[in-house]
């Protein structure tokens, strides 16, 4: 009989396992707590250590219908004067290096790429998870709805998919309140025709400044340019996709920067505002029969965009390990997969983390000096750790 796998989440990462279960043969669902899948109007990277465990799914094909392929390059700018610090093309080097290309795309066309590859049988929808139990044989989930009614569920293995403030994590780790970085995102996406030209090219623009940094990129096949301010969250604490900020407020906090940033903030009509939390790495993932996959095992901060890649990756070695595994020997395998993940996303999370202070150094010596680094490097060669993970073997995930 095919393993019962429930995964609790209808996220990037819940949708991804699910796809991935399926193809060797286990019988996976997905539980959502939200009444339809929805992300919101934001951008994504879609870096090649995503994009192949994609195209193992059959779904890589789909992506240049509606992401924009990195061609020219990706470029770090100084925030004052706009002086490229760096740049470097992508296009085919990418795919020669890391045998896929970097795509951005918005998260929306992303999430309905994964909906459509997986029946609507196995999505239930307005199922949030209250409660786990592992009795050792199953573990039973229970539902609540928003009419007022409950479901239980009874499955071989549950996998906690549920996102930064995962209910399943508490079945595994003690409860603790994510970390707030101090930061926050102002997130907005600019009709192409409104943005300046600059903004238009299929290029990952990053300005670098004291506290602050400014990104951003053509998505929905250049029809809109996504922009992600990072700045000092002062007393913002919401995390909400969506959460609304004022144009205005980001313009005051790029005051002296390059009037090309302020062009393309100027373009914006609105935008959302998202207090960046990230966790510190758990020291497991795993117990009995649940274990976690994603932001509810992993969340990070953005500067890497990584979480998604990372769920990806989880996602993909999370099949791997379960191939052809029976209910008895299920627990082992969870214990095998957590084995293969868990140092891995640790290292991202943490260094995602490390990011910040190189991103937001004060004009000075050691601005001065990561410039003269930026301009010596290679960061496509560079992020092999980070795009080559495991291209040999899919079992790590990539
Ligand atoms: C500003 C910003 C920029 C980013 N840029 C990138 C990028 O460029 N590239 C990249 O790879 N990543 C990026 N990320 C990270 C990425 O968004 C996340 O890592 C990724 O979305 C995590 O996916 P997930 O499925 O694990 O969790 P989520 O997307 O959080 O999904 C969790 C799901 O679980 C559901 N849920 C929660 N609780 C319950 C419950 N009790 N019962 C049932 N369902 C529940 C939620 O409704 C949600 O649908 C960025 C993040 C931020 C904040």
């Amino acid at each position: 009989m095919a393993l019962r796998v429930a995964i609790v989440g209808g996220g990037l990462g819940g949708l991804a396992a699910a796809l991935f279960l399926r193809a060797v043969g286990a019988e996976a669902s997905v539980y959502e707590q939200a009444s339809e899948l929805h992300e919101v109007g934001a951008g994504i990277v879609v870096s090649p250590n995503m994009v192949r465990p994609l195209a193992r799914l059959g779904l890589a094909a789909a992506l240049p219908s509606f992401a924009v392929r990195l061609e020219e390059a990706w470029e770090f700018r100084r925030w004052e004067d706009g002086r490229v610090l760096f740049s470097q093309t992508m296009g085919s080097e990418c795919e020669r290096l890391y045998g896929a290309p970097c795509y951005v795309a918005h998260r929306c066309d992303l999430l309905a790429l994964f909906q459509s590859a997986l029946p609507a049988s196995q999505l239930h929808l307005d199922h949030r998870c209250t409660s786990v139990l592992d009795d050792g044989a199953s573990v039973q989930l229970t539902f609540a709805r928003r009419d007022g009614s409950g479901v239980c569920v009874a499955a071989d293995l549950v996998i906690g998919a549920d996102g930064i403030h995962s209910v399943i994590r508490d079945a595994i780790a003690p409860k603790v309140d994510a970390r707030f970085s101090g930061l926050c995102a102002f997130r907005c996406l600019v009709p192409a025709e409104r943005a300046p030209e600059m903004a238009l090219r299929p290029v990952q623009s990053v300005w670098l400044g004291p506290k602050r940094h400014f990104v951003h990129y053509p998505i929905s096949g250049g029809r809109f340019v996504n922009v992600v301010a990072i700045v000092p969250a002062g007393e913002w604490r919401t995390e909400s996709w969506t959460a609304k900020g004022e144009v205005s407020d980001m313009k005051r906090e790029f005051a002296g920067w390059d009037a090309r940033v302020h062009q393309l903030i100027d373009s914006a009509t609105d935008t959302k505002r998202w207090a960046l939390y990230d966790r510190t790495p758990l020291e497991r993932w795993t117990s009995g029969r649940i274990s976690l996959l994603g932001d509810s095992a992993h969340a990070m901060l953005p500067f890497f965009g990584q979480g998604a890649a990372q769920a990806v990756e989880d996602a993909s070695a999370l099949a791997e390990c379960l191939g052809g595994v029976g209910r008895d020997s299920a627990p082992a395998a969870l214990l095998r997969y957590e084995d293969i993940r868990r140092p891995r996303a640790n290292q991202v999370q943490l260094m995602s983390r490390g990011r910040e202070i190189r991103n937001h150094l004060p004009d000075g010596p050691e601005q001065e000096q990561r410039d003269r680094d930026f301009a010596q490097g290679d960061p496509l060669r560079q992020s092999a750790w980070l795009y080559g993970h495991g291209q040999d073997s899919a079992a790590t995930g990539s």
